[in-house]
Parts: C-alpha cells; sequence; structure tokens
C-alpha cells in the first residue's frame, strides 16, 4: 500500500475489517497552512449500532484463544513497522509535527503492541488440594470504547489498543475530529492482519464522542483527552456503570534545586516542555528554579527557544512544527497576552510566525507569578513560565497547589536529594534529572487528582481491561 492510497479520498471508517460508508464527510485541516487538505467520514452516532454489533460479534470468537491474540499483536506490529513510511506522513499532514516524530510515534506502536504480546494475562491458582479448588481469573469485559485526543493520536490509541486485545476485548477507537486521518489510515493497514471487527475505528465531529460513551453495548470506555470532557465521560459512564480509564490534563511542575549545573541540564528541561510544541499532557508546564540559578536558567532556556528550527513538520531538520489547531493557536495567544500585561517580560518568542498556519515561537517568560493564569492553568503549548523559590518546602507546596497531578520533576546534582524532594511530590510520575523518565510500555501511566482515574501500561494497564473472576469447585480428581 503506498501512501497514495492510504490518503485515497475520501478516507474511510473500518467497521469489521472494511470499508464504512458514512453519508456525509469533514475537512480536515493541515495546521501548516491552515487550510482544509483532505476529507474524513462523518459517521453517525445513530451507526454506531452496527460498529458496536460488528465488535461484539468479534469479540465472541476473539476472547477464546490467547495464543492467538499474542500472534495478532506480534503480527500487527511488524505491520505498521512495514508501512511506517506511508503513515508518517498522514500524521504530520494533519497533527502538524515534525515527520521524524510521526515516525517515532508509529514505530512506538510496534514497539507497544510487543509488549503487550508478550505479557500474560494472569491465572492464579490460589488452592488445588484434598479440601477443594480456587482459581482467581481475569476475563476481558468485552467491547471497549476508545477516545483519544490530537496531540498523540497513534501513541495514545496504541496504548488502548495493544492490552485491550491482548487481554481479549474488541474495541472501537474514535479519534478526534482535528487528527482523524492517521488513525483512519491505522486501522487500513491492519485489515486483514487481525480479524474482522477486532479493531474498528470510526471519525466524525462530536457528538459522536458522547455517543461512544452512552452506547449500551461497550462494557469499558477508555478515554484520553481533557478534565472537563472526562468528568463528563465518567457522569455518562456512570449511568450505565461502565469501567473507565481516564487519561487527562496535567499543569506539570519541574523543581530545580540550587545545585543544579543549569548548562548541563538546560536542553534536556527545554524539550521536556517544548517537544511537540509543548502539546503533551505531560510535558513541563511551570517551572520553579532556586533563586541562585534561577537567571542563569532563564537565559539558557530563551537561547535554545531563539534558536529553535520552526516550519512545516515535512520540512527537513525541522524541530517544531505549528501548534495543532486554532482554538489552541487562540488560547496560547491568550495566555502570553494576559501575563505580558501583568507585568511578565518575554525572554524569548512572545509572538506568532508572520505566515500562515498556527505557527508560535517557542516562548519563555520571566517574571511570572503563581496566580499568573499561564501558571494556573494548563496551556498545553509553546510557553513556559519560570518561577523563583528560596525555600525547598515552599516550592513543593506550590508544585503540588495544583487540582492536577500527572507528573512532576526533581533536577539536582545529588540525586538522593532530588529523591527525597521528589517524596513529597502528588503526582502519578516523579523523574530525577529528566521529565517523564518513566513512560515505558512496562510501567503504570496515569494522574493523581484531576489528572485522571486508574492508570494505563504495564501488567496494571492491562488488568484494567480485565474483570476478575473467581473459580471455586470441590476437589479436582487427580490421575
Ligand atoms: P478533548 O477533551 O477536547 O477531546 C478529547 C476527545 O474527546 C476527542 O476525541 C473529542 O472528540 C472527544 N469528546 C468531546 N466531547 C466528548 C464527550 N462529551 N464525550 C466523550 N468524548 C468527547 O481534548 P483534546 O483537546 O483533544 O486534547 C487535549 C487534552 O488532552 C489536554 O488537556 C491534555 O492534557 C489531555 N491529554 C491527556 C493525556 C494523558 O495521558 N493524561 C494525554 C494526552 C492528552
Amino acid at each position: 500500500m503506498t501512501s497514495a492510497d492510504l490518503f485515497s479520498m475520501p478516507a474511510l471508517a473500518t467497521v469489521n475489517g472494511a470499508d464504512f460508508a458514512t453519508e456525509t464527510t469533514f475537512g480536515v485541516i493541515n495546521p501548516s497552512t491552515g487550510a482544509v487538505f483532505a476529507q474524513a467520514p462523518a459517521v453517525t452516532p445513530l451507526q454506531l449500532d452496527l460498529v458496536f454489533a460488528a465488535a461484539d460479534r468479534a469479540f465472541q470468537m476473539w476472547k477464546r484463544d490467547d495464543e492467538f491474540r499474542r500472534a495478532g499483536l506480534l503480527a500487527a506490529a511488524a505491520a505498521i513497522e512495514a508501512a511506517v513510511e506511508e503513515l508518517a506522513p498522514i500524521l504530520t499532514a494533519e497533527q502538524g509535527k515534525p515527520l521524524a516524530d510521526s515516525r517515532m510515534e508509529f514505530l512506538g506502536a510496534a514497539m507497544w503492541l510487543r509488549y503487550f504480546a508478550e505479557l500474560e494475562v494472569p491465572r492464579e491458582v490460589i488452592r488445588d488440594d484434598a479440601e477443594g479448588y480456587e482459581e482467581v481469573l481475569r476475563r476481558p469485559m468485552g467491547v471497549v470504547s476508545a477516545i483519544t485526543p490530537w496531540n498523540f493520536p497513534i501513541t495514545l490509541a496504541m496504548w488502548k489498543i495493544a492490552p485491550a486485545l491482548r487481554a481479549g476485548n474488541t474495541i472501537v477507537v474514535k479519534p478526534s475530529p482535528y487528527t482523524p486521518l492517521a488513525t483512519l489510515a491505522l486501522a487500513k493497514v491492519l485489515r486483514g492482519v487481525l480479524p474482522d471487527g477486532v479493531l474498528n475505528v470510526v471519525t466524525g465531529p462530536d457528538p459522536l464522542g458522547a455517543a461512544m460513551v452512552s452506547h449500551p453495548v461497550p462494557r469499558k470506555v477508555s478515554f484520553t483527552g481533557s478534565t472537563a470532557v472526562g468528568k463528563r465521560v465518567a457522569v455518562a459512564a456512570a449511568e450505565d456503570l461502565k469501567r473507565v480509564t481516564l487519561e487527562l490534563g496535567g499543569n506539570d511542575p519541574a523543581i530545580i534545586l540550587r545545585d543544579v549545573n543549569v548548562q548541563e541540564v538546560a536542553d534536556s528541561l527545554f524539550w521536556s516542555a517544548f517537544a511537540n510544541n509543548g502539546q503533551i499532557c505531560l510535558a513541563v508546564k511551570r517551572v520553579y528554579a532556586h533563586k541562585d540559578v534561577k537567571q542563569e536558567l532563564v537565559e539558557a532556556l530563551g537561547e535554545i527557544a531563539r534558536k529553535a528550527r520552526i516550519d512545516d513538520g515535512m520540512t527537513d531538520g525541522v524541530q517544531l512544527g505549528p501548534i495543532n489547531n486554532k482554538p489552541q493557536f487562540e488560547r496560547v495567544k491568550d495566555l502570553v497576552r494576559d501575563a505580558v500585561g501583568r507585568g511578565a517580560r518575554v525572554v524569548a518568542g512572545g509572538e506568532a510566525l508572520d505566515r500562515d498556519g498556527y505557527f508560535y515561537k517557542p516562548t519563555i517568560l520571566d517574571g511570572v507569578e503563581d496566580d499568573f493564569r499561564v501558571v494556573d492553568e494548563e496551556q498545553f503549548g509553546p510557553v513556559l513560565p519560570i518561577l523563583e523559590f528560596t525555600d525547598e518546602s515552599d516550592a513543593i507546596d506550590r508544585a503540588n497547589n495544583s487540582e492536577y497531578g500527572l507528573t512532576a520533576s526533581v533536577w539536582s546534582a545529588d540525586t538522593e536529594h532530588a529523591l527525597a524532594v521528589a517524596s513529597h511530590i502528588d503526582s502519578g510520575q516523579v523523574s530525577i534529572n529528566a521529565h517523564g523518565r518513566g513512560v515505558l510500555p512496562h510501567l503504570p501511566f496515569g494522574g493523581h487528582k484531576w489528572s485522571g482515574v486508574g492508570v494505563e501500561n504495564g501488567p496494571w494497564g492491562l488488568h484494567s481491561f480485565t474483570e476478575l473472576q473467581v473459580v471455586a469447585g470441590p476437589p479436582r480428581k487427580k490421575n
């Protein structure tokens, strides 16, 4: 299959291993130009009956054979790896990220499939003796409804697809209307690799997302997106006692201790905040730097920001593409305007690029206070406020003073000291001298407080797509 085949107009949903017809389509914008470049199928909430019925039929077969599922996941990984050069440009065109990052996203998805293919779905025999037989099983739930955002459409879909399928469920995935095409293309590549109906992908403008939650067939909703929508998903799922995993927003702090070598850490800290233009749930979103190192850090980050290569994601050597969509572009401008209006100093950036598309210069803000919106709210864009502290316990309090608790980081020349500070941080993950160091297939990822409910990845993520079942009986006959 070539890139041209995958781009072929209009892109089609995959249901039951085949094209799924819709009456209408909706436009997809390339954020590098701000213009519509493709159409995606507008599946309607009413059509979900057909979609979930196909997934439910496939579940009756897919749940039966553990080894078959394992082989299916490995075959899916190989198919993605073979198609990465065709798939990556589609992701860049709709999301904006550099082509190299799009390739990494698909290769990471294959890695996730391979990890889960090897993972055992546990069966634990608790007793098997003259008194009786007791076993604890993990059974699949049925059909999973998966809803993803626009920042990492493939990574975040695969964090759901791989464990859900491994455990024996089937799945219907709905990507964001801003980035429907890469997930549609992924499903097209996996047709014939996975049995029909096991992986279904539908796209459409909202209210399709809400209908994915309220539909009676799925027994589990796995949602990644904003906290505001996540709360609505939790309420709607509760009506039917559907199980939920919610991966939501974050406002991650980085605490820079007094003994840090600024020149050594600046680059890593910068990219922890600005990779994917800051559109990462676990990007560093506020920096608390000790007063002895703060000024040097501000200048070092400013210098890196000014040198960053910003362009269309298809351009060779580009480091940052555009912001993904107009509302997000406007939000970033608004947050910077608000901070500057209240006295913040723009060290670097602070403005959009003078060209079409949603390009915004990576922006470092100094002279910012804790109650500025850019500190309090999740900016989810290329702007980073740097705040100062003198007392470590004050930095910890301010870092924890957030409704969010996704991830955090502590930076110090003394690892033991950093670990001691980290032990006071209330978040789903704390990294030392890096940010998001623990985002790996085998480690649980999830947020405290408003950053989420439950976790993805590792055995913990796999288990979240299962229900426990006890089987108890009289003693079994021994040969
Ligand atoms: P969003 O909440 O606006 O949309 C996410 C998805 O939900 C989209 O597919 C959307 O169509 C769908 N949706 C909209 N209304 C719905 C409803 N009522 N019911 C069900 N689904 C509905 O989020 P976004 O703007 O696409 O993504 C950005 C947000 O996602 C940020 O807050 C970011 O922090 C968060 N995020 C979290 C993680 C994580 O793992 N914790 C990862 C990436 C992004």
